[in-house]
């Protein structure tokens, strides 16, 4: 599944290919993906205006123009690829962007999960509206976050991964954030000190940051024409690791089922 590092390295892929151009033409394959498409709305306030930037929220991407912004997201199994005509070269190609004479940028979606999407340019948007800051944003600080969790009673791993509190960090990062800030996650989030949510952040930035550079600067199947898939394989110390030794005490790491999800974790380690 596509992670905010994935979403993130598409962004810096699409930045020299897309920011100042114009999307000079638009195919549509499909009505919906996971909601409608506006295709009228994208062809009449999309098309034919220069891009000014892309931006990310959490998953999303936001390919703004002067009138408002374009929003993607890519779901369970959507992704972007980069090829030379404006057909479809494989199923599951929902739409196409002709970026000038030279681009273009095929959005493929196999399980339709993903969305494509319009935003007025105020900015408001009923999936966007509720959505914490971004991991990155100087909103996600210490202060705030031990503001928006006072009294609060779910677990740490449970808060980091509400979307309402802080945007797009998926069970993946969450493990494997936790453990490195030496956090148990059945931790209550309302008795996270601001010492420790100072360290947690600080560790969600480490380990989303190592994942984008693991990935470098493109994506790897961004500009192949075969569309070999592959999100990357990110080094994980948790994750996926029940009852190998833990790299710092050597205990075996331990596997909880959480909210219908696995947590991975050390007991030794994560206080
Ligand atoms: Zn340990």
């Amino acid at each position: 599944m596509p992670e905010l590092p994935e979403v993130e390295t598409l962004r810096r892929t699409l930045l020299p290919l897309v920011v100042n151009k114009t999307c000079t033409a638009i195919k549509f394959f499909r009505k919906d993906i996971r909601f409608t498409i506006p295709q009228a709305t994208l062809r009449g306030q999309f098309a034919n205006q220069r891009v000014s930037q892309i931006q990310r929220k959490g998953k999303y991407l936001l390919l703004k123009v002067p009138t408002g912004a374009m929003l993607w997201h890519l779901g369970m199994s959507g992704r972007v690829s980069m090829q030379t005509s404006i057909t479809p070269r494989e199923k599951h190609t929902h739409a196409i962007f002709q970026f000038g004479a030279e681009i273009f940028l095929h959005f493929i979606d196999p399980r339709r999960f993903g969305c494509i999407l319009w935003v007025p340019q105020s900015g408001e948007h009923p999936l966007l509206d509720k959505m914490g800051p971004d991991p990155f944003s100087p909103g996600t600080n210490a202060r705030a976050m031990k503001i928006l969790s006072k009294n609060c009673q779910s677990p740490i791993k449970t808060f980091i991964m509400d979307a309402r509190r802080i945007a797009g960090i998926g069970n993946i990062y969450a493990c494997e954030s936790l453990y490195r800030a030496g956090i148990n996650p059945k931790r209550k989030a309302g008795r996270i000190s601001l010492k420790k949510w100072d360290q947690l952040i600080s560790c969600i930035r480490t380990t989303l940051e190592n994942s984008i550079s693991v990935g470098g600067t493109t994506l790897r199947d961004f500009f192949d024409p075969s569309g070999s898939k592959g999100y990357y394989a990110v080094k994980l110390c948790v994750y996926g690791k029940e009852g190998e030794p833990c790299q710092k005490c050597e205990s075996k790491i331990s596997r909880i089922v959480h909210s219908g999800r696995s947590t991975f974790y050390c007991k030794t380690c994560q206080k």
